[in-house]
């Protein structure tokens, strides 16, 4: 069985990372979402928050995924999963620079395991999660961004936050 991660903070989860997930799904037979816990970046929405976003936006149309939160070192959890590739997405030439450092390393800290990259669609290119909150707090309209049920929750978080 082949089994793909595809790690990332989904602060929240956007179009572009739902886009990421339909295909990534099909290239395995189980695809975790992993929500990482200790980014060093503060988090608008904690980690149980987030995978709860994340079920309700791609676990009625998409069988094969489970979502979960993780701590310490990705590496040594894909060991314990027996994952078999990282996915990630890239969009701009600065994530690629990241992207391939990040590759390197879990290379090194899991030889087993290969990274996947999937380039960005291009309707989706330029939506990060940063620039999404960024639009949402001024009453931007984000409602191509995100999937709908993320709407009403991120409003409501960001008024709380003001
Ligand atoms: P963000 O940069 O939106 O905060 P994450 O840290 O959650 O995203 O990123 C998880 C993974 O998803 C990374 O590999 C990132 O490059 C990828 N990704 C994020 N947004 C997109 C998008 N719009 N299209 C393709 N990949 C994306």
């Amino acid at each position: 069985m082949q089994i793909g991660i595809y790690p990332g903070s989904f602060d929240p989860v956007t179009n572009g990372h739902l886009d990421i997930i339909k295909r990534a799904s099909s290239l395995c037979d189980k695809l975790i979402i992993a929500v990482a816990r200790n980014q060093d970046k503060r988090s608008l929405f904690a980690a149980e928050e987030r995978v709860s976003m994340l079920i309700e936006s791609c676990c009625g149309d998409i069988k094969n995924v489970e979502v979960v939160h993780f701590n310490g070192l990705l590496a040594d959890y894909c060991i314990k999963r027996d994952v078999s590739f990282i996915i990630r997405g890239l969009r701009a030439i600065a994530d690629y620079e990241y992207e391939y450092a990040i590759a390197l390393m879990n290379k090194r800290l899991a030889p087993g395991v290969e990274s996947l990259f999937l380039m960005a669609s291009a309707e989706y290119l330029f939506i990060s999660s940063r620039i999404v909150k960024e639009v949402a707090v001024y009453n931007g309209d984000i409602s191509s961004l995100v999937p709908e049920c993320i709407i009403p929750r991120l409003m409501k978080r960001l008024r709380s936050e003001q």
